[in-house]
């Protein structure tokens, strides 16, 4: 059997991995989104697992391995078939170097931390879920040890760091993390001191209002959500989230709860569902076009978000049909002001675009001295506090407002995590110049309400390559220069200062 024989035979195992993983997504859909009855989750929790068990032993059966260890070094293969099989191989050697006591026992502490996650929640009260968090960070930290053994990292967040993000390590995040805090603190605080507080945001509309808000939106973005051709639908859900139930059924979900907050989150999710959506499709099927990393994933959404949602061509284009779904007697500057308005608070999620790389640094600073113990789980509500003051000038009332407010710690494949977040918003700032050099005209187009310019440029350099290149490599390809975080620095003063 020779190399592509072999490669064609991987391809095709993986084919039914991919497909049992978008069964799995139809199963989460409509229990995520409440559509199915509660008498149904006993049964649907028995389907969901019998799903990841199929997958689990499709990965783990010898033949699969063996083709995956066969290919890995070969030279018959070219550049696309290589990185499939660099991706699976990435995989199968994790699987292999962790034994399935350790990962059941994870399992159960994470769901048990998440249960006295909840429980700590509603009493406001970290010390119900330290006992529990404290566990799960050891068996995680067991598991990133061996991580670090197999890969060769010195230490084991740096391993999880870069299963997740490869290329970043504790060392690579400490330089890029203390350049960026470097900046954002001061114009933090100069911007802060010059604004004034929105207060039309506060005004309520009915639910069926804000549908047509987000479906507004949506149509903006030209996401079809709901013609004979759909490639999505919009869901409802407390935590907002994207899923991928096949290469062209990719569905969003929203909360309609705030709605100015709302329209920044549905353009958040409608940036993974167009990634989703627009990858290559002669990869379908195949490793690359499965997934990205974290970093390369919030790149894409943050950038809906932020880059084009909170930038003015975008509204000149929206808020004309925002004003015809509701009354607002508040001129379009002002609008954007207060949509744009940088308000320094407690909570990551919905924060202004300055403060949000902050959120992100203090999380990494804690889960960092946890690992190497040069923190007690005791200490991390005080050592919140003191950071939030330091960074952000904001006073933390309760943990709930503190280390409480993501289940990321409280839930065991988040851990280790949270720098992708912060990384999309530095990549995202390096790709916007590059497509303001390379499509000058993107933004009067959006002025007009024609997104297809900038839709097309992402698709170009961004969606359509899916996982070919790891983050840095990948930012390189795409601007043609190295990763640097002066950009984020470059664009916050123009928009803010
Ligand atoms: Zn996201």
């Amino acid at each position: 059997m020779n190399d592509i024989e072999k490669y064609n035979e991987l391809m095709s195992i993986y084919y039914e991995i991919d497909l049992l993983m978008s069964t799995r997504s139809v199963l989460s859909w409509d229990l995520e989104t409440k559509i199915m009855p509660p008498s149904g989750l006993n049964h649907r929790g028995k389907q969901m697992a019998l799903i990841s068990n199929l997958i689990h032993k499709k990965m783990n059966e010898d033949r699969y391995k063996k083709l995956v260890f066969d290919l890995k070094d070969s030279t018959n293969l070219d550049y696309v078939q290589t990185r499939n099989v660099e991706l699976l191989y990435r995989s199968v050697l994790t699987a292999t170097g962790i034994s399935a006591e350790l990962v059941r026992k994870l399992s159960i502490q994470a769901n048990k931390t998440g249960q006295s996650w909840k429980e700590a929640k509603t009493k406001k009260d970290f010390r119900i879920v330290e006992k529990d968090m404290t566990e799960l960070f050891r068996l995680t930290i067991e598991r990133a040890q061996l991580l670090a053994d197999i890969k060769g990292f010195k230490d084991p967040l740096s391993a999880l760091v870069s299963e997740r993000d490869p290329g970043f390590d504790v060392n690579k995040l400490d330089k890029v993390f203390s350049e960026t805090k470097s900046y954002l603190v001061p114009m933090l605080k100069k911007v802060v001191s010059s604004q004034d507080d929105p207060s039309f945001f506060n005004k309520d509309y009915s639910r069926e209002t804000k549908v047509k808000i987000s479906e507004s939106v949506a149509d903006f973005y030209n996401y079809d959500y709901n013609s004979e051709n759909a490639v999505g639908r919009i869901g409802e859900v407390t935590h907002p989230l994207t899923m991928r139930l096949g290469p062209s059924d990719i569905r969003i979900t929203v909360n309609y709860k705030d709605w100015n907050g709302m329209i920044s989150a549905t353009q958040h999710e409608l940036g993974h569902a167009l990634h989703g959506l627009n990858k290559n499709p002669e990869w379908t099927y195949t490793p690359i076009n499965s997934g990205a990393a974290p970093s390369i994933n919030e790149m894409t959404s943050r950038f809906t978000e932020n880059k084009i949602g909170k930038d003015m061509a975008f509204w000149d284009g929206y808020y004309p049909k925002l004003k015809e779904i509701i009354d607002l007697k508040v001129d379009k500057n002002k609008f954007y002001n207060a949509f744009t308005h940088v308000n320094p608070g407690y909570l990551r999620m919905g924060a202004d675009e300055i403060s949000y790389g902050l959120h992100i640094i203090i999380r990494f600073e804690i889960e960092k001295d946890l690992f190497s113990e040069k923190l007690a789980y005791n200490e991390v509500p005080e050592v919140w506090r003191q950071k939030y003051n330091d960074y952000l000038d904001v006073d933390v009332k309760d943990d709930n407002q503190g280390c409480l407010q993501d289940l990321h710690w409280y839930s065991g494949p988040y851990i280790g995590y949270f720098q992708g977040y912060a990384l999309g918003d530095l990549f995202g700032s390096q790709v916007y110049y590059h497509l303001q050099d390379t499509v000058p005209q993107w933004k009067n187009d959006l002025k007009d309400g024609n997104m297809d310019t900038v839709h097309k440029y992402l698709t170009k350099n961004v969606y359509s390559k899916g996982n070919l290149y790891d983050p840095q490599e990948f930012i390189k390809n795409i601007t043609g220069k190295e990763f640097d975080t002066k950009y984020l620095k470059k664009y916050l003063e123009e928009k803010y200062l």
